[in-house]
């Protein structure tokens, strides 16, 4: 009997199903660059629903069980004890979201003698490691684009709030206060600015393409420049250098994924060569930026404000210093999994699943590891150190 093995995040603390805010969401056929949204044979959920914690099962359970398939669901991630670590050991499939991420280290891999498949419910499959996954010859796939757009749309509404400081104004008046030389004394318009993109893929694209209309100088920095007619309608200039690019520029947004090159490449000395004042969004990954610098910077003024959803470990600990450092527009890992996202994350994933369990080939976009070595999306966007567990994998 087949095992699949999905570690998804906790209900709400008010009971599941939540009381929605609304009855549906806009219905997203294609991506931006045309390519069709997941489309598996069917799907036994509703698009709008909570499908990414427990209860909500990513609406799997109907056509698993209807596969005669051991679907086993579980919260509970940390430590030997933990139900993951001890359903892990026969299990052939494991699903996991990079919220909640079930930090598949190379220790548990090898333990998992079943394992074939690592599904990544989202995109960023760094808490995968990938080297160890690549010598089991266990494929690991995401669902590229699934969320791409919607951390988008958080980069710029964090860009944004940063720049004309937007929380503490919030706060200020929830708290009854009214001092408008207060709230202004760091608010700034974004116009006229320079916004650096780390990583030009599919979120920082749809990055570039978002704050264009804000009137900004954007720069970005990726492995391959993307093509002139593109550049022209992103108004976008390609800096091959990520040292030299942040040197002058007012904003910086991560968009890349995490691997041993971009691995604390936000750290004391980089941070020390951009402008005063310089902005950083990092929805991207929390260990791409060394914590403690971020904490340093701010507390100095060398960074005006911080801001993004990712960090390391996660969940953080409760006295993770970015919760409470200055000037800081930090949020849980939320950005890639709105509900609109899950709509789309949760069908891939049963693609992925049907592709798998009828021994039909998973699609190249899907795919970031297979027959031990990095393919498809994977091939294109991650890379691997040999010998070295992949950064984002988990240190215990
Ligand atoms: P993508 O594959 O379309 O784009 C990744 C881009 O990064 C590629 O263009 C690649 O060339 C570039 N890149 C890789 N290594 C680089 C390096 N060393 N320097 C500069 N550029 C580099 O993926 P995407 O959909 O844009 O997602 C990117 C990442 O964003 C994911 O891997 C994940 O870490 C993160 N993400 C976060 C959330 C969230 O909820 N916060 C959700 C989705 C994705």
């Amino acid at each position: 009997m087949t095992k699949v093995l999905a570690v998804l995040y906790p209900d709400p603390v008010t009971g599941y199903p939540p009381k929605y805010a609304r009855d549906d969401i806009p219905k997203i056929t294609h991506y931006p660059d045309g390519s069709p949204v997941p489309r598996p044979s069917s799907i036994d959920f509703k698009p709008g629903e909570l499908l990414g914690s427990v209860s909500g099962e990513l609406g799997l359970r109907k056509y698993l069980e209807s596969k005669g398939v051991d679907f086993v669901v579980t919260s509970d991630k940390e430590g030997p004890d933990s139900v993951f670590e001890k359903e892990l050991v026969d299990a052939d499939v494991v699903i996991s979201q990079p919220f909640w991420p079930a930090y598949l280290t190379a220790e548990r891999i090898k333990k998992a003698k079943n394992l074939k498949l690592a599904i990544t419910a989202g995109i960023g499959s760094d808490h995968v490691d990938l080297n160890a996954a690549n010598d089991h010859n266990i494929t690991v796939a995401e669902v590229t684009y699934s969320n791409s757009i919607s951390v988008a749309e958080h980069n710029v509404m964090m860009v944004l709030s940063l720049v004309r400081d937007y929380i503490p104004a919030h706060k200020r008046i929830v708290n009854g206060g009214w001092n408008i030389a207060d709230v202004v004394s760091r608010s700034y318009d974004l116009e006229g600015m320079k916004v650096g993109i780390h990583g030009g893929g599919r979120i920082g694209e749809a990055t570039m393409e978002r704050l264009k209309p804000f009137g900004v100088k954007i720069v970005y920095n990726k492995r391959h420049q993307l093509s002139p007619e593109k550049e022209k309608q992103l108004g976008a200039t390609y800096e091959p250098d990520f040292n030299k690019m942040i040197k002058d520029i007012d904003v910086l947004v991560m968009t890349a994924p995490l691997t041993p090159e971009t691995y604390h490449i936000l750290n004391k000395k980089t941070i020390s060569t951009m402008k005063r004042g310089t902005y950083i969004v990092n929805n991207a990954r929390g260990d791409e930026a060394n914590r403690d610098d971020i904490v340093n910077a701010l507390n100095s003024g060398q960074l005006a404000g911080y801001a993004g959803d990712v960090w390391y470990p996660q969940p953080a600990p409760v006295d993770h210093p970015w919760r409470t450092m200055p000037h800081n527009g930090m949020t849980p890992h939320m950005s890639g999994t709105s509900l609109s996202a899950q709509a789309r994350y949760a069908a891939g994933t049963r693609e992925i699943l049907e592709d798998f369990l009828d021994n039909k080939p998973i699609p190249d976009v899907y795919l970031i590891a297979q027959g031990g070595q990095l393919a498809g999306t994977g091939a294109k966007s991650y890379s691997v150190a040999k010998g070295q567990a992949s950064p984002g994998s988990g240190k215990k």
